[in-house]
């Protein structure tokens, strides 16, 4: 009898992960840290995506390690760092598509004053900074647009910036973790 329920206990569980993986489509693995990695599953399954934990590495491993090379302006899908001559700011984005297309953008932004297409050109204009066009960095890689908006948002959270907003809403407690 006991055997029984666990059985089908174990039925139950085996197909509510499947009907949750199609239902979400994306999965994403994640290191486990206790007391950390629940919190980005209960975020991550509000944006659609199902995240499954692995063990044995720190939340810093989610964040490609990336040497900077010339190839990388003309990369799709890449997290990006725009400094401020006359601050320690910076500026974090993220884009499918390269950093050079990107920078273009904020630099047409810049150019026409327009302020709300553009934090880099209202910090420009508001603060009267210098932006460091030619220290415009790739700092991450990512192709998977979801992956990426998570990416972005830690590395907001690691770094002085002048973005107009924190990104993807992630909980303070993981990214601890990452800025330490
Ligand atoms: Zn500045």
């Amino acid at each position: 009898m006991v055997n029984r329920i666990i059985q089908s206990t174990k039925n139950k569980s085996s197909v509510n992960k499947e009907e949750l993986q199609q239902e979400t489509k994306k999965i994403m693995t994640i290191p486990y840290v206790q007391g950390v990695s629940e919190k980005i599953k209960r975020v991550c399954y509000k944006e659609g995506i199902h995240v499954v934990f692995r063990s044995g590495k720190t939340l810093r491993s989610i964040l490609t390690h990336v040497k900077p090379k010339p190839d990388d302006n003309n990369l799709p899908g890449v997290i990006y760092k725009i400094p401020c001559l006359d601050c320690n700011r910076s500026y974090i984005g993220e884009t499918g598509r390269t950093l050079q297309v990107r920078i273009g953008e904020h630099k047409r932004h810049c150019r026409n004053l327009d302020t709300s297409k553009s934090a880099v050109a209202q910090h420009s204009l508001e603060e009267g900074h210098r932006i460091d066009w030619s220290g415009s960095k790739v700092i991450d890689k990512e192709t998977n647009w979801h992956k990426r908006r998570i990416k972005e948002a830690i590395h907001i959270r690691r770094i002085p910036n002048f973005n107009q907003d924190e990104g993807l809403a992630i909980s303070p407690i993981w990214t601890s973790d990452i800025t330490r």
